[in-house]
Parts: C-alpha cells; structure tokens; sequence
C-alpha cells in the first residue's frame, strides 16, 4: 500500500510532504516487526482517542508545526507507541538486553485504551453502503466486544479483556436504525463468542420481532451448540440446516483442558445430537495441532471424535434423520501468540505438523469424515513474525522485495521467497518460530501493557501444563488484572 501510494516504506525516508502513517488492531498489540516502517502505533480501541489525535493534528497544522513536531506531540497521547523513540539493544545470544525509551515523553509502559462504558460508545447508525459487494455486505451489530473464556491459545480472549455488553435496548434500537439508514436486508451479529451474550433469548426475541416487521434476514455466527442455541437456530428463518461449526480445538478431553477450552466430548455429542434430531446433517469440526504438551493419543483423539459424531447421527431413528451425514474436519497450526498463556511456546516445526497431519489421515477409518489441513508453512512464517522483534521487519521488506505480496491467496505464496529473504535478513526462523521462550526474557513487545499481567499468563501457562483449566469470568474471576479499567464483567454483580 505504502509504495503504491509513493509514500516511502521506511518511517525515517518520510519528509514533510509525505503523510503520517499510523497503524493499530490486534496485529499490532507487538508492534516491533513493523516498527521502522509506521511513524505511531495506537494501542487499543480507535473510537477512544480518535478525537484527541485529530484535535491535535489540527491545531499543529493551524500553528504551522512540522511533521516531526506533530510525531513528539502524539507521545503526550494514551495508547500511542512511537517506535522511533525507543532504543533495543541485544544479547550475543540474540535475545533482548534491554528496551529504552530514548525521548523524555516517551513512556516505559504504552497502556492499551479501551471503551469501558458500551452504552454510551460510539456506533455510527449511518455506515457506509458500498457500491460494489463488499465482504460483510448487511448490517453488523457489535453485541459485546471480549470473550469470558479464556482459551490458552488465543489473543483475542487477552488482548479485548474485559468483556463489555451492549444492553439489549441500546442493541435493537442500534438495529432498527441501521436497517433504516442502510438499506440491507440482513444483519449479521458479532461478537468473539456470541453464545455468552448474558440476555441472548430475549434478545433474539426482541431482534426476531423487529427483523420480522422489516423483512430483514438475521446471520447467525457460530454458536455454542446447546439447547438453547438449537431452538434459536430453529427460530431464525434462512438459517440452512445443512452445516453445522464447532471448534473443539483438540481431539482429547486432556487437551481441551491444556488449551482451557471447556467444552466436553458429551456437550460436544449432546449438541451434535441435539442439531441431528432437529435436521442438520453435516458439522465441520476445527482443530489445531501442535498444540503445546501435545501426544500421539490427543492427535488420534481429532479422528475418534469425528468418528463419534458420526455415530451419533445413527443413533437418530432412521425416520428422522435428513440425508447422509458428513463431518469435515479441519486442522490448523498451532501458531504461539504474544500476550497468551502460550507466548513463550515454541512452535512445532514444519516437518513435524506434516508429520501430525498424515497420523490423523490415516487414523480415519469412516468415509463420512473428510479431512483437510492449513498449510503449515504459512504458519511457520505467521510465527516468526507474530513474535518477532524489530530486527524481523528486514526479512518482511526483503519478502516484499522478492515478491510476496498476496500471501493469504495460496497461487501467491512462496515459501522459498520468504526463505531466501530471511535469509538476506539474517534472520533465524528457529530463533523465532520454534524456540522455547524462558519466563525472565525480555519479550518483544513487555512495553504493551494490555491490562492483563504477566504473572496471570505464567499462572495460566503453568497450570496448563498440569492440564488444569480455569473458570470463565462469569463463573469466578481469576484475577487477571483487568479490574484495573474499572468496568465490564469484572463488576457485574
Ligand atoms: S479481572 Fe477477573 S473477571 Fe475481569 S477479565 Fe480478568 S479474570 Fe475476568
């Protein structure tokens, strides 16, 4: 984008009439790979300091302030990261010596800004309706942003702690105004975990009652199959009964507690029962593999609980059963994230993911199952940079360089490249990806403070080593840390 738009690609290349390039969102909570590249990171949610920033950009440009003034103001504002300002020095070993701030305003710690109250954020009731099909064509309701549950391997759960709602009211009113500024004839719910809405069947009610008057076709997200969520989905007129999404994420019961996914083989097959007796006949079933701890019997265990599904689309009388069941199950790799319970993992390597695959292959003995994988090379790249320090975003500019533009589309993806140009980078892929990480190293991004404390995720990453799982935020608080921004879940009740 950077150099289509002839804007240098290098943050210092930049002059006065170049424009100030600002990235943020969930990639860059580590902001270090791209450092030399961005002018200010913003930490946190946009819609907080928007106003702030703008202001500020406003009154520079009035009193006639040049680039690098606007830059040193914007230390002055919460949740904006400076790069620039900051000074890396490295071990012989390659790990992180230490991180200094280098400007007197630039601080130890950039605190990650979020909205505390959601009733009274901002939701713009008059969007954008493109011309061309855009990729979420129909009206996004925003439900609540966080996630209670806490999985190990995610950094999403983490990084929006706490979890906020959205009162049912304020939603419908939303909803109502949305259908009428935009136009589209469908609404789409979103939410990392949709199913923990606290008021989701009034709600839905409540939604059904004003999508039905409108006409206006209402998108589930993937569920949390239970009873509950059956008869909703019986109530949603559109919603095709022929597939069916559940993401157990490991084959075991002793691997769903290492990942501290609380979900059971029973409420798995309670619910596959539940979607069969009232229709559906095809599920889709994501995992990962590579998971930290993992053994031959947790990765048997993804074809074993396909198999099971299978079976329990039998013990439907024949009468009632639709058609021919089907289970897909996809895997993907398991890439360590920053700021997870895993962030210290290391990655398995490519050859041992391959290795993984052809085991749960031949494990399938049921010609209902289909199996597919994630090519596990992009994931051994996605690692590499996920973690990565400032030194990364040379192999990223010289990726660039050879080519690798469109690497989401697989026809343009070349592992080679990226070898070659970490290569040119010096740049070793093991380092990254692959090594373990110990408690007392310096990790790339230990600047970011997103509320949630390091000791939690040793906490959290010990006791899924002894496979013990931990409640959601509902059931108790486990002290992550994020009573710090006084709002949310945290002080229900
Ligand atoms: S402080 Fe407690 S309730 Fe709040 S997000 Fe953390 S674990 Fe959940």
């Amino acid at each position: 984008m950077l150099d289509l738009g002839q804007v240098p690609i290098y943050s210092k290349d930049r002059t006065e009439k170049d424009p100030i390039v600002i990235a943020g969102g969930p990639c860059a909570y580590n902001p270090e790979p791209l450092a030399p590249f961005i002018d200010c990171f913003y930490i946190g949610e946009g819609e907080v300091q928007y106003d702030l920033i703008f202001d500020l950009y406003k009154e520079h440009k009035k009193n006639g302030g040049s680039r690098e003034d606007f830059i040193e103001k914007m230390l002055e504002i919460e949740g904006i990261y400076v790069p620039k300002f900051y000074d890396v020095t490295y071990k012989e070993d390659g790990r992180i010596e230490a991180f200094t701030p280098n400007h007197p305003k630039a601080k130890a710690k950039i605190k990650k800004q979020i909205v505390v109250d959601m009733e009274e954020s901002f939701y713009p009731d008059k969007q954008i309706v493109p011309w061309s099909k855009a990729v979420h064509d129909r009206v996004f309701l925003e439900m609540f942003r966080g996630c209670l549950r806490g999985c190990r391997f995610c950094q999403a759960g983490m990084i929006y702690r706490p979890v906020r709602e959205k009162s049912k009211e304020n939603l419908i009113d939303s909803a109502k105004e949305l259908i009428d500024s935009t136009g589209y004839d469908e609404i789409s719910l979103s939410s990392l975990s949709t199913s923990d809405y606290s008021h989701l069947p009034e709600f839905m009610d409540m939604l059904l009652d004003t999508c039905q008057n409108e006409r206006v076709n209402i998108a589930l997200p993937s569920l949390r199959i239970d009873k509950m969520t059956v008869d909703l989905m019986n109530k949603v007129q559109g919603v095709r009964k022929s597939s069916l999404t559940f993401a157990p994420e490991a084959g075991s019961q002793r691997m769903r507690d290492v990942i501290n996914k609380n979900l059971s083989e029973e409420e798995i097959l309670n619910g596959s029962k539940l979607a069969f007796d009232a229709g559906w006949n095809r599920v889709k079933l994501y995992f990962m593999i590579g998971l930290p701890s993992e053994e031959e019997e947790d990765i048997r265990g993804i074809a074993k609980l396909g198999e099971q599904i299978v079976d329990t689309f039998y013990t439907i009388p024949k009468g009632r059963r639709k058609g021919a069941v089907q289970v897909a199950i996809s895997t993907a790799c398991f890439v360590p994230k920053p700021f997870t319970p895993f962030q210290w993992t290391g990655q398995n390597t490519h050859e041992e993911f391959i290795e993984k695959s052809r085991l749960i292959k031949n494990s399938i003995t049921r010609r209902q199952i289909k199996f597919n994988h994630h090519d596990s090379q992009t994931s051994v790249i996605e690692a590499v940079i996920a973690r990565g320090d400032r030194r990364v975003a040379d192999g990223i500019y010289q990726a660039y360089k050879g080519g690798s533009t469109f690497d989401s589309w697989t026809e343009y993806f070349s592992f080679d490249n990226w070898l070659q140009a970490f290569e040119k980078a010096d740049i070793d892929i093991d380092f990254y990806a692959h090594r373990d990480r110990s408690y007392d190293e310096i990790l790339p991004w230990d600047h970011i403070d997103i509320g949630v404390s390091k000791e939690f995720l040793i906490k959290e990453n010990e006791k899924a080593l002894k496979g013990q799982t931990t409640p959601h935020c509902r059931e108790k608080c486990s002290n992550c840390g994020a009573t710090e921004f006084n709002g949310g879940v945290c002080y229900e009740n």
